[in-house]
């Protein structure tokens, strides 16, 4: 099945082709690019710029048609714990979405409705990056406020990235020759955004971002967690400090390039290696957090069977997988300094043979997970 996998973002539209009865990554990718600059002069709408998107696959496409397309939502909120078939019901509660995540959703809807248009008649599947931490019990994704904001408002934990993490988990399991629902582990996805989730009998039992992508990690530009008071206190004493910039402050001028002065794990351990006291600063702040949520999140599965690195830094950088294993001495976990270096694209064990448990890296691709749950329900 030939499927178009779109991701919608307010002023760009990343897509991917993929044929998912071809073997291998390189056949199954057929086509893929990104549409920037969405709002401009010469790319005024959505509309636009899937209309460039669809002249740019006439060649690679060979006059084959698109069988199904697969959108990759940011949030479900509690109304979608699966991909479901788009319908204009669907469009209208993924719209109704949007005060859970203003930057994504309305985007989202307005690629939708731009397919729509495009490919008329082709089936359309939502998948939602929240979905798969729909399992996780009330106790932890319940934040301990008052009932009134949960119904105003729907606070609570959602999480993120679970398209990867839920990939990352079959692949993981696999390759441990365990059945998924025996495989209790924890997945750390770090990228520029990044999550770190525990795996209880193949599900998700809690997660490190929240109510928004902001919690959790030492992220690029995320602070991730923060004591919410700073945040009402500094409000409360300086009349400029709008809810916006506020919200701009933690999300995009916050983490590893507030402390480094970079938001790019590359240049910030480049940095380290050359002496720099702030990006080793940064650094300790990074690792140091996510090994408290390793920790942390062993101890919730009752026994972690596995610890799994993926995404940009997790895949990439053997330095900072180093800094944050570290840190896990005390429980019994090590990396094998050479199998760590190793670099590829297929998922491999980076741990000695006496840690407590394997530590692996295995490389996540989201488009492919969106394009198999996109045929899943069209065929
Ligand atoms: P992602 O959001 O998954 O695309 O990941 C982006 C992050 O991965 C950025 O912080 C990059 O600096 C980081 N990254 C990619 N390649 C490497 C590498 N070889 N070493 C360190 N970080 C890397």
């Amino acid at each position: 099945m030939l499927v178009l996998v779109i991701n919608c973002g307010s002023s760009s539209v990343k897509y991917q082709v993929r044929d998912t009865a071809a073997t291998g990554e390189e056949n199954q990718v057929i086509a893929k690019g990104l549409v920037e600059n969405i709002g401009s002069a010469e790319i005024p709408t959505h509309t636009e710029a899937l209309d460039i998107m669809a002249k740019a696959l006439v060649e690679p496409l060979h006059g084959k048609t698109i069988d199904a397309i697969g959108h990759r939502i940011v949030q479900g909120g509690d109304v979608f714990s699966e991909p479901v078939l788009v319908t204009d019901e669907v469009i209208t509660k993924i719209d109704e979405l949007s005060p859970l995540a203003p930057l994504h959703n309305p985007a989202h809807v307005l690629g939708l409705k731009a397919a729509q248009e495009t490919y008329p008649g082709v089936p359309m599947v939502a998948v939602f990056d929240t979905a798969f931490h729909g399992t996780m019990p009330e106790h932890v994704y319940r934040y301990a406020v008052p009932e009134e904001l949960v119904e105003k408002y729907g606070v609570r934990r959602y999480g993120f990235h679970g398209t990867s993490h839920d990939y990352v988990t079959g692949i993981a399991a696999d390759f441990l020759g365990l059945d998924r629902s025996d495989f209790n582990g924890v997945i750390a996805h770090l990228g520029n955004g990044a999550s770190v989730t525990a795996v209880e009998g193949g599900q998700c039992l809690d997660t490190s971002m929240g109510y928004t992508p902001l919690a959790g990690l030492v992220m690029g530009t995320r602070s991730g967690d923060i004591d919410p008071s700073v945040l009402t206190s500094i409000m409360m004493r300086d009349p400029e400090m709008t809810p916006a910039k506020m919200d701009s402050l933690l999300n995009k001028e916050s983490g590893l390039l507030a402390i480094a002065g970079n938001n790019d794990m590359r240049a910030v351990v480049e940095a380290m290696e050359a002496g720099d006291e702030r990006a080793k600063l940064a650094l300790d702040m990074t690792s140091y957090r996510l090994a408290k949520y390793i920790g942390a999140y062993h101890v919730a599965v009752g026994g972690a069977k596995a610890l799994v690195f993926t995404a940009g830094i997790g895949e990439n950088s053997h330095q900072f997988r180093e800094l944050a294993v570290e840190r896990l001495g005390a429980l019994g976990i090590k990396l094998d300094a050479e199998a760590n270096k190793v670099r590829g694209d297929e998922p491999r064990l980076i741990s000695t043979e006496d840690s407590a448990i394997p530590v692996l890296v295995v490389p996540t691709n989201e488009e492919k997970a969106i394009a198999e749950a996109t045929e899943a329900l069209v065929a």
